[in-house]
């Protein structure tokens, strides 16, 4: 069943699939030249099932520029969409919705001279999109990524992020980006071992980044399971953030990954 011209989708080719866990996935798909996504956004990815389809949102990771368009998949037990990746390989067919969606977007913030980037599981996914983006490093003086998972071995992106040092766009900037690897059910491999909300106000997210967070000067972007957005949400509340809209300005920016 090729899709037609006028569909809302395009029909692209699985060009990799890396298993990194049993439960984690980061994969690549064609791009079609009429592709256009920001950095932050994320790709609506289908399957045709029967005489429907089956439809699920994943951020994209790649660059804005990259010819290809990856994607990091957690596989969750018994879930439809995860039970067709654990089987996905290089060549089979996968439906790209023709248009990205997303205002999870670091431009959104008109001012501020630090980026505070924090993600629990899958939600690491749209900020090494933005990472990849050479305006990110030139406009903030600091950039921190703190990662939440439970085990070490969910940190399956160390390896890249170490690399941003060496990427031609990013060059003499590397030294702005703080990544902290946080913990919950475990403790080793990494320099936290508390919930993100709890970091928080317990001042040592601010501390391992090196810098006082201020409502002046940091920007909150926020992404990953519905309930550290929201508890996470509430300790910036409690600290004097505000969310940020386009009429009011605000420090912070959020979106459920689930
Ligand atoms: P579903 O029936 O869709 O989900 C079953 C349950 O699994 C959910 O109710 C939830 O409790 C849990 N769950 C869903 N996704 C996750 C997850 N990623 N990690 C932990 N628990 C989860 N998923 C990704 O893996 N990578 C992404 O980049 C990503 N981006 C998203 C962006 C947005 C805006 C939204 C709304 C969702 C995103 N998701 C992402 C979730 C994704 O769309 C699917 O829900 C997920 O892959 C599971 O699909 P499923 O059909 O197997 O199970």
């Amino acid at each position: 069943m090729a899709a037609s011209p006028e569909a809302k989708f395009t029909e692209e080719t699985v060009l990799w699939v890396k298993h990194h866990t049993p439960k984690l996935i980061t994969f690549a798909i064609s791009r079609p030249e009429s592709y256009r996504f920001a950095a932050g956004q994320f790709s609506r990815l289908g399957f045709h099932e029967g005489e429907g389809y089956i439809w699920r949102a994943y951020s994209v990771v790649s660059a804005e520029y990259a010819d290809t368009l990856e994607y990091f998949a957690v596989l969750i037990q018994d879930g439809p969409m995860s039970a067709r990746f654990a089987r996905m390989k290089a060549g089979d067919t996968i439906l790209l919705d023709k248009a990205a969606t997303g205002f999870l977007l670091p431009e959104r913030f008109a001012d501020g001279r630090e980026l505070v980037m924090l993600c629990t599981g899958s939600g690491i996914a749209p900020f090494l999109s933005i990472l990849e983006q050479p305006e990110i490093w030139q406009r903030f003086d600091r950039l921190v990524l703190a990662h939440s998972v439970s085990h070490s071995d969910e940190l399956i992106f160390n390896g890249r992020i170490a690399a941003l040092r060496e990427h031609p766009l990013v060059g003499e900037h590397a030294a702005k980006l703080t990544f902290i690897p946080v913990l919950t059910r475990e403790t080793s491999g990494a320099r936290l071992y508390k919930r993100l909300p709890e970091l928080l106000k317990n001042g040592s997210l601010a501390e391992a980044a090196g810098f006082p967070f201020t409502q002046e000067n940091t920007r909150f972007m926020l992404c990953g399971n519905p309930e550290m957005v929201k508890d996470t949400f509430q300790a910036l509340l409690g600290m004097g953030f505000a969310m940020h809209r386009n009429r009011i300005p605000g420090q912070i920016l959020m979106e459920n990954g689930f």
